[in-house]
């Protein structure tokens, strides 16, 4: 997604699905279909499930054991495809080979060999017509082999050796290592404060907490969640609340807050990010909170999609003084750490 395809279909096995479905939640734009027995099956599947309407755009192949795809490698096989049917990113091999046959140890020449990697990037038409043609008892070890079997040219682009496959336990302990190095922690921190008035409900955290004052605001003045949203915005320097929902809009006028928080939460997303966790304190004197804390944390982890134990509710009072001690408003602050591709 982070890499620039608008849209991913997902080929998994079938005792999978459930596992992946929980894996890729709230990432927008995915279809999970289940994949055939074969690399070429799943393919097949993928390809089919690809909506009529995209069809006409290139697709990308992509092995999921390679998890560094980044921008430029889409957009470097894609460059490619403007000149042929196909394109691949593959390496030069860099070590001399050898092969072991009847105890003689032979050195072939490794002119013009390449380790072929993914993404590869066709034309959707054509490469579903070279799979239409391929026959269904030989397995191809990738899709450039369909391709160049049915006629087509396949060009070859710079491959990257942080494509590199999953396969042994030492791979898996350097993608380990890759992968911290390739995150980024980042922290944003949110404030909001809203003034009481007549009334005999207050929502606080998403949570409606029968009291005899209410907070007065454009939104429903859900200042819990208000700072949250902030909060969230400021970990991937996204602006502010008022920026993406302006008071000045009237249907955001009684909005209920939870749809600000979800959006924030979904641009957080969207750009390859994870909520490690959030934590929120409300500073009033009035109602008490700890009654309603554990329905507050609930409600905060239904709307971001997180588990509880990743979600904070504190509250203190300011013990009279200033405007929350004085009653005037209630104020509330809140934390957010996200980690983001670098
Ligand atoms: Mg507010």
């Amino acid at each position: 997604m982070a890499a620039g395809a608008d849209e991913v279909v997902v080929a998994v096995a079938a005792d999978m699905v459930e596992t992946a479905r929980t894996a890729l939640h709230g990432l927008p734009n995915i279809t999970l279909v289940e994949g055939g027995a074969t690399r070429s099956g799943s393919v097949r599947a993928a390809l089919a499930a690809v909506p009529p309407h995209r069809q006409d755009r290139p697709v990308l192949i992509h092995d999921a054991a390679r998890p560094f795809l980044s921008r430029d490698h889409v957009s470097q096989a894609l460059g490619a495809l403007a000149q042929a049917d196909g394109a691949i990113l593959a390496l030069p091999l860099a070590d001399t080979l050898k092969r072991q046959a009847d105890g003689v140890l032979e050195t072939p020449s490794r002119e013009g060999l390449w380790r072929a990697q993914t993404p590869q990037a066709f034309a959707h038409d054509r490469l579903s017509a070279a799979y239409a043609v391929w026959p269904g008892d030989q397995e191809p070890t990738d899709d450039a082999q369909v391709m160049t079997a049915a006629g087509g040219a396949v060009a070859i682009c710079p491959g990257d050796p942080l494509l590199f496959k999953l396969t042994y336990p030492e791979d898996f302990a350097m993608a380990e290592r890759l992968a911290s190095g390739a995150r980024l922690v980042r922290t944003g921190q949110g404030f909001d404060a809203h003034r009481w008035g007549p009334g005999d409900a207050v929502w606080l955290c998403g949570v409606r907490i029968d009291h005899d004052q209410t907070l007065i605001g454009h939104s429903d003045a859900d200042a819990g969640l208000h700072a949250l949203t902030d909060a969230l915005l400021g970990a991937i320097g996204a602006g502010d609340i008022g920026e993406h929902f302006p008071p000045s809009d009237p249907q955001w006028r009684g909005a209920s807050s939870d749809q600000f928080l979800a959006h924030a939460a979904q641009l957080v997303r969207s750009r390859g990010g994870e909520i490690i966790n959030v934590d929120v304190t409300l500073i009033c004197e009035r109602p008490k909170i700890r009654p309603h804390r554990d329905a507050m944390r609930a409600r905060l982890a239904e709307i971001l999609g997180l588990p509880e134990d990743r979600i904070s509710v504190k509250a203190t009072t300011t013990e009279g003084m200033g405007f929350t001690g004085r009653q005037e408003g209630l104020a509330a602050q809140a934390l957010a750490t996200v980690e983001t591709p670098r």
